[in-house]
């Protein structure tokens, strides 16, 4: 089956979460599948190719549910994102807006040696804001954004938009 159209099948539109008027999209029923949930990581590796990267970095939460296997086929490192709090040892910070407020995700100082070519991966990309900031705390660290790719692009919210000229790659648009 086409990949693409198998992962539009296993994404669950939720109403009304987190909050009245949102369509959450739900990549569990996507996870529970093995057959998706492989053809997802095995396509993410095609598409950049065994070697070329040298970290993979997920954000928290569901960003290192696709990551972490993405950097074992890879041969890469993991290197984790998360939300402001969570990371144990000294770190680089970055705030952003959210449609209500702010978020500060954090990234640890020492993750990357100079010029580590790394890779963004995440679940979904929305209004671009997580990743935007996610790109900004790596090249902080010293690593190069060779690009981010996500499962699924929101493509109406625009998120390319706040990211430059980096490299985006949806294995999904809507
Ligand atoms: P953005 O910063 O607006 O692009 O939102 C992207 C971040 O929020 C990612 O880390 C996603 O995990 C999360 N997110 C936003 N909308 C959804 C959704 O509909 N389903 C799952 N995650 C979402």
């Amino acid at each position: 089956m086409d990949l693409g159209k198998l992962i539009q099948e296993r994404i669950r539109d939720v109403a009304d979460y987190p909050k009245p008027g949102v369509v959450f999209k739900d990549i569990t029923p996507l996870l529970a599948d093995h057959v998706a949930f492989a053809g997802v990581v095995d396509a993410v590796v095609n598409h950049y190719g065994r070697g070329t990267i040298d970290k993979i970095v997920g954000i928290e939460a569901r960003g290192f549910i696709l990551a972490a296997p993405v950097a074992y086929h890879f041969g890469a490192g993991f290197v984790p994102v998360r939300k402001k709090g969570k990371l144990p040892s000294r770190t680089h910070e970055e705030t952003y807006d959210l449609e209500y407020g702010t978020e500060t995700i954090e990234i640890h100082l020492d993750a990357f040696q100079p010029g580590d070519r790394v890779l963004i991966v995440d679940d979904v990309l929305a209004t671009g804001g997580t990743a935007a900031a996610a790109a900004g705390l790596v090249r902080r660290g010293g690593g190069e954004v060779v690009g981010l790719s996500v499962l699924l692009e929101l493509s109406f919210l625009q998120g390319r938009d706040k990211l430059g000229n980096l490299d985006v790659h949806s294995l999904v648009t809507v």
